[in-house]
């Protein structure tokens, strides 16, 4: 009887441990980062792995190309991330930076403008990785990097500077009709007016990342991208935003949130993400917790709006201290 009664109890504990493992299981995002003209990159790859791994759904790693000056360490790259300066030398392909994307549920890139091109072994893997189904996010100016790079800019939909224009594909926008807009007058991709808060409008009200999301909330400090050009395939504007480079005559809105399908893998993309008050901003970390998530796993969970939601009258932020 007492044996039976001990195996009982080993069995439910036994079972009890599983659903709680799988209750526990975490989602294993990849960053990658080390070459990006926002001097502010080395913090803001730190405030979104904080940002995310506060929230306890996820679990964080970076990767990283080599340094590209003589600040070795973490630390002195965290220290410089607050200081106004461009990074001393063009970048150049990192021949070592091999990441296993398969390990990871999703990968977010903080590469910027004139990234150097990844390896052809890494940009094959990474390709294949996505196509299979695994995530991607694009934050910010990771759409200024590989313009050359066919699949990536697949998986982007549309994309800034880098000599992008009509060969790359159509701009995309939504119209006066509110109607999103592919136009393939010719002409160069990406603009921006100066760095300012704006109004951000939730376009998609049913997709999981901007389901039950305010109709609009007032976003703080950022650039607002304008006029991205790409393959423009596949793709579902999920969030808005008007710039003030906006052509008077079309009244474009621009995409600031996007949702990509890429063969079998899911792409997240957001143009917000400038420096550290536009990373702190309530708006962008319920956008970015969201679209991580759902580039992982196809769905949001945890759909509640935190309290310290923006208005749309009134910006919110967290401001961001460095846990040890
Ligand atoms: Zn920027």
């Amino acid at each position: 009887m007492l044996k039976s009664t001990f195996y009982l109890l080993l069995g439910f504990v036994f079972f009890a441990s599983i659903s709680c493992q799988s209750k526990d299981e975490k989602i294993k995002v990849l960053i990658v980062d080390g070459q990006n003209n926002h001097v502010v990159w080395p913090k803001s790859t730190i405030m979104m792995k904080q940002y995310l791994e506060e929230n306890g759904a996820f679990q964080v790693d970076i990767s990283r190309t080599q340094f590209l000056n003589k600040s070795e360490t973490f630390s002195e790259w965290l220290a410089l991330a607050d200081v106004p300066k461009g990074v001393e030398g063009k970048p150049k392909t990192d021949p070592d930076f091999n990441p296993d994307f398969s390990k990871y549920d999703v990968v977010i890139s903080n590469f910027g403008w004139q990234a150097a091109s990844w390896s052809e072994k890494t940009k094959t893997e990474f390709e294949a990785y996505v196509n299979n189904g695994g995530g991607f996010v694009s934050v910010h100016a990771a759409d200024n990097s590989f313009p050359e790079w066919k699949a990536y800019n697949k998986m982007i939909a549309i994309g800034g500077w880098g000599n992008r224009n009509e060969k790359d594909g159509p701009y995309l926008y939504v119209d006066k009709d509110n109607m999103p807009k592919r136009d393939y007058t010719e002409g160069a991709a990406g603009r921006h007016g100066p760095k300012e808060p704006f109004l951000v409008t939730t376009y998609n009200k049913e997709h999981p990342i901007t389901k039950g999301m305010p109709d609009s909330w007032m976003h703080t400090s950022d650039e607002c991208y304008a006029f991205l050009r790409g393959p423009a395939e596949n793709v579902t504007i999920l969030a808005t935003a008007v710039s003030s480079k906006k052509a008077p005559e079309l009244e474009q809105k621009e995409p600031v949130a996007m949702a990509i399908d890429y063969g079998k893998g899911r792409v997240f993309h957001t143009t917000l993400g400038h420096d550290t008050t536009s990373f702190e901003c309530v708006g962008f970390i319920t956008l970015l917790r969201r679209g991580v998530e759902w580039a992982a796993t196809g769905q949001v969970i945890n759909n509640e709006m935190p309290e310290d939601f923006p208005t749309a009258q009134k910006i919110a932020s967290r401001s961001f201290k460095l846990q040890k």
